[in-house]
């Protein structure tokens, strides 16, 4: 007799095991199914995000231990260079790894996992979700959707990517400043905006990543620039790799039913920044806890703020019409406006106080340049 359960959550990434590890706390009754294409989990990610006054605690609250956590962070342009010491507020960076294995010991005994199982095809059929992976097929009442399959016409804004490749290296003499993590140091690029980001976990380890935010970023060429940046270490040890190409754009999902979309294709991806860790972490600890049902299960989608939507908006368009300003705008914002302000706007947590802020630090011309863009 075939099973049917209560829950499918597809794709065991980071959205589903932090939105699993606290659902199971209240609700761990009912039957759920984690469908995982990939074979084990990989060492190829870091996370990071801001914690502090008014924000809600990723470590306690999900009670991940951090790699690196800094209190100064810099930004840089040429010989421009800003550093910030950001106390109260600290840039916490999680180990990839740690963290998805973490977040699954306390889901793995009161859930079902199977790794190994690419979901083809979903559906719907007498009330239950037939969920076909290339050698089986499973049913579900409702679906937890992780996958990044987003169409075209939901995504509601341009539609920038930011495009990554990192080496985690560790060398012989002490080179860095480990209390201090280089967000974005710009590189000379016309049409793309590109940096460097340095996060420093010891003065002789760090992990560099050579960044691009562009329509239609070319890995090749980032990885040819990367390996230069790297050259001027001599005899390094590589410890670990990243590369990604992560959507910042505003991506507003369909309703479907039955299925829950989570993450990148939930528009859980911040639109400005790439970072998801935050929104996932603010969309799960604010629900409140209710056991999947019929009647309910859109007051899980997630709803973002219409605010912080319409700047997202005319940042991303301004990457994507005015490249070369970027590092200007970016400079602008991190040298005017106050810190706490800025790190509760990027953590999704601005206040009207703190939206008018960031406002009135952003250079004006261009920002407005980007407003009346598209
Ligand atoms: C290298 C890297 C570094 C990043 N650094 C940061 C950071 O510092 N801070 C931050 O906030 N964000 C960061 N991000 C962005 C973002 O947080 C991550 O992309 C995050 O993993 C998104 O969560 P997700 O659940 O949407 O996707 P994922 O974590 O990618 O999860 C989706 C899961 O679904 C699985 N899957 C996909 N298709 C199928 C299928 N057909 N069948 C079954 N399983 C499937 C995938 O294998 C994956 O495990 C980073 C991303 C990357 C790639």
């Amino acid at each position: 007799m075939k099973k049917t359960y209560d829950l499918i959550v597809i794709g065991a990434g980071l959205s589903s095991l932090m939105f699993l590890s606290q659902y199971i706390k209240k609700f761990n009754r009912q039957s759920i199914l984690l469908l995982e294409q990939k074979k084990s989990i990989q060492e190829d990610q870091t996370f990071c995000a801001w914690e502090g006054p008014g924000l809600k605690s990723i470590i306690n609250s999900f009670k991940l231990r951090p790699k690196k956590v800094w209190e100064k962070i810099s930004i840089q342009d040429g010989n421009k260079l800003i550093i910030k010491d950001v106390t109260p507020y600290r840039y916490v960076c999680f180990d990839g790894k740690e963290t998805l294995k973490k977040l699954l010991k306390v889901c793995k005994s009161k859930i079902t996992v199977i790794n190994n199982q690419k979901v083809k095809k979903i559906t719907y059929k007498n009330n239950v979700h037939e969920i076909k992976t290339i050698n089986q097929t499973y049913y579900g009442k409702f679906i937890i959707d992780s996958r990044i399959n987003f169409k075209e016409h939901e995504v509601k804004s341009v539609f920038v990517k930011q495009a990554f490749i990192g080496h985690e290296i560790e060398l012989k003499k002490a080179t860095w400043n480990k209390n201090e993590a280089m967000l974005m140091s710009f590189k000379k690029n016309k049409n793309e905006i590109e940096f460097t980001y340095l996060l420093p976990f010891s003065s002789k380890r760090a992990l560099i990543e050579t960044t691009v935010f562009s329509s239609s970023p070319n890995l090749k060429s980032i990885e040819k620039r990367h390996q230069i940046q790297l050259k001027k270490y001599e005899a390094y040890t590589v410890k670990r790799k990243e590369k990604a190409i992560i959507p910042m754009a505003i991506i507003s999902p369909d309703d479907e039913r039955g299925i829950l979309k989570i993450g990148t294709s939930a528009g859980m991806v911040r639109a400005s920044s790439g970072y998801s860790m935050r929104r996932v972490a603010n969309w799960i600890l604010k629900l409140k806890p209710r056991k999947i049902t019929n009647n309910n299960l859109y007051q899980y989608k997630y709803q973002p703020n219409p605010l912080l939507n319409w700047l997202d908006r005319i940042f991303l368009n301004v990457i994507y019409n005015f490249p070369e300003k970027g590092p200007y705008l970016f400079m602008t914002l991190f040298s005017k406006a106050n810190m706490s302000s800025l790190i509760k706007f990027l953590s999704d947590e601005a206040s009207t106080y703190d939206l008018l802020n960031i406002l009135l630090s952003m250079p004006k011309k261009i920002m407005l340049k980007g407003l009346f863009k598209k």
